[in-house]
């Protein structure tokens, strides 16, 4: 007999704290605990406590009591029994809490408001979503983008306007770069509560995040001040409202499949219900971190969505990145969609994640994974990263050496026409509804850099830092490819730089060397920024690619196979004021085209200049020498 989560009772009061008319009051869920004492401390670590309290225990499993004064500024924890056992805990609903998320904090959440915040919005819905995934530290962490020092490394670094390269005045960088891009969505990596990093440690320290402490609070790292909770809050706001000022959206990666470790906060407040268990009673390891969430209990359902809807209320994010959504149930991220739309309007949050798990879960009976199997039955608007046509551009992300289109392969016929959709392919092929639930992409955190895995498809040296011209031009074709396509786009930041890790597979704990966003190295291949701002731009203007309904399939007039390294494709692009027909030229080789003589046809893209609507040169036929590129012609 497993563990039976149905004998918990459900739990629908507060949680956390309440601070009301000088009353401060304490809740916890904790149905097996026999005794639950809370304990006040000035400080957010070290102190002593200045007062302890037992809690009273209530029948549907919560423990509460109340303190008759204003406790705002005040730190706790709790001390609980439980199965013979004694734990001390920090609040796992704590919105606020000291260096290292050890002790929460009571906090007046206003007080951490920053002049402006009631007025801050998200900028109108763009045409297309164009998400680009950064990292706080890494992003402002080098010396050469010219952030202030006390600001690099840290969410005040990122909301900095006006920075220049140290060595050009005249290059911008930090979130002056990011305006001028043409990108509409920053995608942050953790910026909750994380464990790997010391608050108070090395400056050095450096760890992608995805090890979640407090779910509500966020990083204290990246705060000008760990030890006292408020300044970190109030500085991701101001970072939040940079970005918004500056016509971006915000997404977050949420991290809600695993804990930093199994002991959490969450067990602690009560054992083993927060967590799936394998038949023998060991924690499920889908995730690969040894504790998988159990997305699908009522009480943790709860925790998710509610965390959810906290982020988009009190931090105004406006969009959620699921880690491993695999992992989590569909249950769970339809319930979400439907929440986040009856507040903000539909589909205004955006909703996407990866779906898959890194291994095999016990789901409970009746609750299903919200990964790839699973999109055709849950909303339209649930996204999913497409790894199928990331490998068909540039090779399985697995395999160091491995080519994929851009690097020499084959068209592989079956793959064309439903990429190109944003159907995707092969195992996508009947797996999603329309475009909106693709994500493009080919290269984000994970894995090789696009740029470090075209050195392994291509280069004989393995040179990462050189701008080697072969390699450039299988960038562009990588870019130009998934531009053209139909779905959502994304990319890692720098993609549009040849971003190296010199070679570094999994990055989440390497120095910062490797992981720096080096701007230098931006600079120096301008060239290829370049053509993604022409990509981004070309992108906006055409309807055939930005449709992403159901009916975005109807627009694919033909497609052909010219030879293994050819394809064309026409799209309907009617509501174009000029362009009323796309046609698309993939090749891997050099060649000629003869166009139909069914009207004048206009070169709008090819290999070399990703922005040519304004400017279009007449054609009667087409002769493509470079090797590899898209051609895109109007008429
Ligand atoms: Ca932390």
């Amino acid at each position: 007999m497993g563990f039976d989560y149905k004998r918990f009772p459900y739990y629908s009061g507060k949680l956390g704290f309440s601070l009301d008319n000088g009353k401060t009051s304490f809740f916890i869920w904790a149905p097996s605990a026999k005794e639950v004492t809370i304990r006040l401390y000035d400080e957010g670590l070290w102190s002593d406590a200045i007062e302890e309290r037992k809690l009273e225990k209530h029948s549907d499993g919560h423990f509460e009591t109340t303190f008759e004064k204003n406790l705002d500024g005040i730190y706790y924890d709790y001390l609980i029994v439980t199965g013979g056992e004694e734990y001390i805990t920090a609040d796992p609903y704590a919105i606020a809490a000291g260096a290292n998320g050890e002790r929460s904090m009571v906090l007046d959440l206003r007080r951490t408001d920053p002049e402006g915040w009631e007025e801050d919005k998200a900028p109108e819905r763009p045409v297309e979503n164009i998400i680009y995934e950064v990292h706080v530290k890494d992003f402002t962490f080098q010396e050469f983008s010219g952030i202030s020092p006390e600001k690099r490394g840290k969410y005040l670094g990122l909301a900095e306007r006006g920075t220049r390269l140290t060595t050009d005045k005249n290059f911008k960088t930090g979130l002056d770069y990011l305006c001028d891009l043409g990108i509409t969505h920053v995608q942050l990596m953790p910026i909750y509560d994380y464990g790997s990093v010391d608050e108070l440690g090395d400056d050095m320290d450096f760890n992608w995040g995805y090890d979640p402490v407090n779910y509500n609070v966020p990083e204290g790292s990246y705060s000008s001040d760990p030890m006292h909770g408020e300044v970190r809050i109030r500085e991701l706001k101001e970072m939040i409202m940079a970005l918004h000022k500056s016509g971006l959206r915000v997404i977050m990666d949420v991290v809600y499949n695993h804990t930093y470790h199994l002991d959490s906060y969450l067990f602690r407040t009560e054992p083993w219900y927060f967590y799936r268990q394998n038949a023998d009673g060991s924690p499920s390891n889908g995730s690969g971190c040894g504790n998988d969430i159990a997305s699908e209990r009522p009480m943790v359902h709860r925790y998710i969505v509610e965390s959810v809807l906290y982020w988009a209320r009190e931090y105004h994010i406006d969009g959620f990145r699921f880690d491993l959504m695999g992992l989590l149930d569909t249950n769970l991220i339809g319930d979400i969609r439907v929440k986040l739309d009856n507040i903000y309007g539909e589909g205004e949050k955006l909703i996407y994640g990866e779906p898959w798990g890194a291994g095999l879960t016990p789901f409970a009976e009746g609750a299903y994974p919200a990964d790839k199997g699973a999109l055709k039955y849950i909303s339209a608007n649930i996204g999913a990263f497409c790894d199928a046509t990331r490998d068909m551009i540039k090779g399985s992300t697995f395999e160091f050496h491995a080519k994929g289109f851009v690097s020499g392969g084959n068209v592989e016929p079956h793959l064309w026409r439903n990429s190109v959709s944003g159907w995707s392919i092969e195992d996508w092929r009947f797996a999603t509804k329309a475009p909106s639930q693709t994500i493009l992409y080919v290269s984000s955190h994970d894995d090789w850099t696009l740029w470090d895995k075209l050195v392994g498809a291509l280069s004989e040296n393995e040179s990462f830092l050189k701008k080697d011209p072969d390699l450039l031009r299988a960038n562009k074709l990588a870019a130009a490819l998934y531009f053209t396509m139909m779905g959502n786009l994304f990319m890692l930041s720098g993609e549009e730089a040849g971003r190296t890790k010199l070679g570094v597979k999994n990055s989440y704990n390497s120095p910062l060397f490797i992981n720096k966003f080096d701007w230098q190295r931006t600079k120096e291949f301008k060239v290829l920024v370049d053509y993604y701002k022409g990509l981004m731009r070309m992108r906006k203007k055409m309807p055939c690619l930005l449709d992403k309904s159901e009916k975005a399939k109807d627009r694919i007039l033909s497609s052909t196979i010219i030879s293994n390294k050819t394809v064309t494709i026409t799209l309907d692009n009617k509501e174009h004021e000029r362009y009323k027909t796309i046609k698309l030229i993939y090749t891997g080789e050099a060649g000629y085209f003869s166009l139909p003589v069914d009207g004048k046809w206009y070169i709008l893209m090819d290999g070399e200049n990703p922005d040519m609507t304004d400017n279009p040169m007449e054609v009667e036929n087409v002769v493509y020498s470079h090797g590899r590129e898209v051609i895109m012609l109007g008429r």
